[in-house]
């Protein structure tokens, strides 16, 4: 870090939001899962936009890239740095405004946490329409950049959804604030919800205004087992026409179960071990149990079924769906896929994993798949176990991902259905994109950040 550069990022945040030792910059420079890391050449904490302006226009003067980050739960390498890189960490932009009961919308700092955002629609009688299980770390600016999506994508949609204005600071400095909030406004492009999984690579966002959903307190949750992903897949369908309150339907599998449950010390879920099981939730103002139990009483996929109508239940219940994350991550550094599919092609999909997977691990003994995902986006998450760490790993996770991806563009899929392309899947995008609308995305790019100052090889290649 050069003086002329720490002088002017000092002067713009304050000494002591300039973080330069390792002890107090390390846990910047690793991602949540492990696989990702680099060395900054700083931190700064800004904690205000007027603040993040400054600093950008310090690093574009002195032609230093920033590596932008929110609560570091990104899966995918974009947030953190890959060498010499100031990390622009947002965390302290935690302003929260009181909901505005007319429009049924707040404003929100980037830095403010999923939690604390739902804590405060619902104080409000309103809900947040995005949920995920990273909810006390994650951070607003994130999950726009990302376009988030999570367990409630079924009933409210993606973060892009959500979102009705945005206030966001361009590399040179500029700041662009849109912020009124107006659900009707045709006015010409529409800049911010371009910024939903930008990935921190058009601009920092610093506020964003958001739209929130009805509270819907009364819920239901079963765990429904059944024989395989086909079964899943026509249960949810059945459930779709039968019940108008359903708001998630989770995937997860034997192998997942039994992960979690040695890693949470869960009880099993029935007496009997199933291949699969169907993870669904509804919710309404009135309790949508007895609808539920009607429902799934109809249908022939069900094997067994646990179904919980209170909210102690109902946690239970979610915690072997929600911990997957958690303690795949416990059990060492995971080759994380994040797909989808058409829905329809999905049990096919899953079936021909293995023969996919198969030969680049064949020689890794511990190799282990954990599969699980929201089924309803035909959205799964594939997680291979055992092979980083073990020697010339990161080559068979590269041949791993390779052959997964290449899977996914074969069914017509997508190589990141919610976590983002990153650095992690740079070099697939075009599985997923045709060379014209890269040159589109790329246009765009050069357009706001001339010099590429952010998050340089994050979602585009340089
Ligand atoms: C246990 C667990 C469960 C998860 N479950 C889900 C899930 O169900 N669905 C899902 O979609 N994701 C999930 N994630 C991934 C992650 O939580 C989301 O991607 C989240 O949106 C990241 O938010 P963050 O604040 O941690 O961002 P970070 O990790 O800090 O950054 C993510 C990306 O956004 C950029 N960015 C961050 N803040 C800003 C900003 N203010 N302006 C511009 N760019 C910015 C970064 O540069 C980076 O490219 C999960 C993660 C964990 C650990």
């Amino acid at each position: 870090l050069s003086t002329e550069l720490r002088s002017a990022l000092v002067r713009a945040v304050g000494e002591e939001h300039v973080l330069v030792d390792p002890s107090l910059t390390g846990s910047y420079e690793t991602d949540w899962t492990g696989r990702f890391s680099g060395r900054a050449c700083c931190v700064v904490r800004p904690a205000s936009t007027d603040q993040v302006s400054q600093l950008l226009r310090a690093c574009a003067d002195k032609h230093v890239p920033v590596v932008v980050q929110g609560g570091n739960t990104g899966l995918v390498g974009g947030g953190v740095p890959v060498g010499g890189e100031v990390v622009l960490s947002l965390t302290r932009l935690a302003d929260l405004e009181d909901v505005d009961q007319a429009s049924g919308q707040v404003t929100a700092g980037a830095g403010v946490r999923l939690s604390a955002l739902q804590a405060q629609a619902r104080a409000a009688g309103l809900d947040f329409g995005v949920d995920l299980a990273a909810r006390d770390s994650a951070t607003v600016g994130g999950l726009l950049a990302t376009n988030a999506g999570g367990i409630r994508v079924l009933r409210f949609g993606s973060m892009r959804e959500q979102v009705l204005g945005a206030e966001v600071v361009l590399a040179d400095g500029t700041v662009l604030t849109r912020l009124s909030g107006l659900p009707k406004d045709n006015t010409g492009y529409d800049l911010v919800t371009l910024l939903a999984g930008s990935e921190g690579t058009l601009g920092v966002i610093t506020r964003v205004r958001l739209k929130l959903v009805p509270q819907l307190p009364a819920r239901a949750v079963a765990l429904v087992a059944v024989e395989n992903t086909a079964s899943a897949l026509s249960l949810l369908a059945r459930l779709r026409t039968t019940v108008a309150t359903l708001s998630a339907a989770e995937l997860i599998f034997a192998s997942g179960v039994a992960l979690v449950r040695e890693s949470a010390g869960l009880a099993a879920p029935f007496q009997e071990e199933y291949p699969a099981y169907l993870l669904v939730e509804c919710a309404d103002r009135a309790d949508p149990t007895d609808a539920l139990v009607e429902a799934l009483g109809d249908c022939p996929e069900v094997l067994d079924a646990t179904i919980a109508g209170d909210a102690a239940g109902a946690r239970a219940l979610w915690r072997y769906r929600e911990t997957h994350t958690e303690a795949i991550n416990a059990s060492g550094v995971p080759i994380k896929l994040d797909v989808a599919v058409p829905v329809a092609r999905l049990p096919e999909f899953i079936d021909r994993l293995p023969a996919a997977i198969g030969p680049a691990v064949t020689d890794v003994p511990d190799a282990r798949t954990i599969v699980f995902g929201h089924l309803n986006e035909g959205n799964i998450h594939v997680n291979v176990l055992g092979v980083i760490g073990t020697s010339g790993g990161e080559d068979r996770a590269e041949a791993v991902e390779d052959a997964v991806l290449r899977l996914v563009g074969e069914f017509g899929g997508t190589i990141s259905s919610e976590h983002g392309v990153g650095r992690a899947k740079t070099r697939w995008l075009g599985l997923s994109r045709t060379p014209a609308e890269i040159a589109a995305m790329t246009a765009i790019k050069r357009a706001l950040d001339p010099e590429g100052q952010l998050n340089p090889g994050v979602l585009l290649s340089r």
